[in-house]
Order: structure tokens, then sequence, then C-alpha cells
């Protein structure tokens, strides 16, 4: 079956963006000298997050929340500096078991719950991580691998292999026919709602030849006039989701039944049931009920 991702869902909401525009993120893979007692951790036991509890609300813990862990967490990659404070991210022991005072949480159960920048560094918490474990050896020769000290990389002492964290594009497209918008199910979503098409960008295609691949091999759809949107970094386990506007250009909706269960054409005052507010799918949506009203 053909890799397709879940098509929707994501990280930071455009307004809760703008309202959080002053919490500065610096990228940085070189950690300072010392860990600060304020410095945040993002730590993951198996899938979920480490944070801690606070009157209802979800926090990431600091240094000085994780001292009396057992065993103390380790740092496995500095992220950069949120505001000027150390971000880490790390594993969590097994063995370790988190006091009542914090919650280990999935990260998709936390995205209307933590601010835009926290949710987004947690994201790439999670996908370092997995890449760690995926990368401890050589791919060629099958030697232990080392972290790169220029870059953030993995490399192999013994044949200069180097592993960059991988990324996997993927495009998310609104295909327009008049007042109308292409939407469609598909069982590997995690609900019952329909949303626009996306698939994995395939080596050699420009986003644009995959953009009209994508909807010609899941609905026998043509689309013209494609445009770029806006992109989402979808850590799940590594997509960065590129999204366009397209208009139809012809052919008549024919589902791959390996891809789609129900597709369709949907206006303003129709539409089904559709993804949550944090996702580039549901900000394509949005777009075009906006200029469809
Ligand atoms: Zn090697």
């Amino acid at each position: 079956m053909k890799r397709r991702p879940a098509g929707s869902l994501s990280s930071p909401g455009r307004r809760a963006k703008q309202r959080n525009r002053s919490m500065a993120f610096v990228p940085d893979f070189k950690p300072p000298s010392m860990i600060p007692k304020d410095a945040l951790w993002f730590l993951f036991q198996k899938q979920k997050l480490l944070t801690k509890r606070d009157d209802g609300r979800y926090l990431i813990p600091r240094s000085r929340d994780i001292e009396d862990l057992d065993p103390r967490p380790e740092p496995m990659h500095f992220l950069g500096l949120l505001e000027g404070r150390p971000c880490y991210a790390g594993e969590l022991s097994p063995f370790t078991d988190p006091p009542i005072t914090f919650a280990l949480k999935r990260i998709r159960s936390l995205f209307e719950r933590l601010e835009p920048p926290l949710i987004g560094l947690a994201g790439l918490a999670g996908q370092l991580i997995l890449w760690d474990r995926n990368h401890r050896f050589c791919g060629r020769c099958g030697q232990s691998t080392r972290n790169k000290r220029d870059e953030r990389a993995k490399v192999c002492p013994e044949c200069g292999l180097v592993n960059h964290p991988r990324l996997s594009p993927a495009v998310i497209v609104a295909v327009v026919r008049d007042d109308r918008l292409l939407l469609a199910h598909s069982q590997r979503f995690p609900g019952e709602f329909y949303s626009v098409l996306a698939g994995f960008v395939e080596p050699g295609e420009t986003l644009e030849a995959c953009v009209k691949r994508e909807i010609r091999e899941e609905v026998n759809i043509q689309v013209k006039n494609i445009r770029y949107f806006g992109s989402q970094p979808w850590p799940f386990p590594d997509s960065l989701m590129i999204g366009f506007t397209a208009e139809y250009a012809g052919g008549e909706i024919r589902e791959n039944p390996s891809e789609i269960t129900d597709a369709s054409w949907f206006s303003v005052d129709n539409l089904p049931q559709i993804p949550s507010k944090i996702s580039i799918a549901r900000q394509l949506i949005d777009w075009f009920v906006e200029n469809h009203k």
C-alpha cells in the first residue's frame, strides 16, 4: 500500500500563532556549557510526552521539576533557545514512574492545550528522538554512528556516511470547481471527517507534478492553476505538509479504493465533518469558505 499522510491535523493555528508571536524561538544544535534551572525539557517515554500538571493545564517541565526523577533524564538533543531559555529533548527511562504531578500525554492530545511554540518544539523533539533511535548504526557498514559536531547529523566513523534527520515532504491540496471544494474520506483518517487530498512527494518529482499525480491517482481528477498556500511541520513521524490550492481542469470523480472510501464536491453551506482548527487541511478549507461565502 502506498505511503500517505493522515492528511489533516497538526501544529499551530494561525490565530494562536499571532497571539504568541512574541514567544521567539531560535533553533540551534550546540548546547550551552551549563543546563540552567529554568531550561525546558521535552522528555518522551515511548510515544508520550512528559508534562507537568498545573490546575487543569499542562506545562513543559523545567530542570528543577525533573531533578527527583529516577533515573534522572539526560539531554539527547539541544533544540535551541525559547525566549532565551535552553530547550532539550530526551527520553525518559521505561522504568521511570513519574509522580502524580506529571502526566504522560500523546502530542496530538495536547494540540489545543499547549502554546503553539511549545507544541511545535514537542513535535521537533519527538522527531529527533525517533531519528536518533533509527540511526544508531550505519545503514551502509553497520558501525555505531556518532553525532556530528558541526551540524545536526550522524556520521559513521568507519565509512563516513552522514545521515541528517529525515523529512518526508507531502503535498496537501484544496481543489476548487466553481463554488465547490473537493473533499474525501479515507479509512486511514483518525475519525469520520472529510478532508482535502494529500500525498507524499516522490523522488525526482516537483511539488506541482506531485499535486497533479496525487489528485489524478486518488480521484481521477485533473487540476490547473496550482498555487502555493503555506506549509506545516507534521511530525508523525517526519512529514512536512506543503499546502496548495488548485482549480478543476477535467475528469469525473472515481475513487481509488486503496486510498479513498468516498470523495465529492461540497459547497460552503453543505460541508461534511472537517478536521480540527490546528491543521493546514482545515486552514485550506477555511480559505475556501472565506472566498466562497
Ligand atoms: Zn558506515
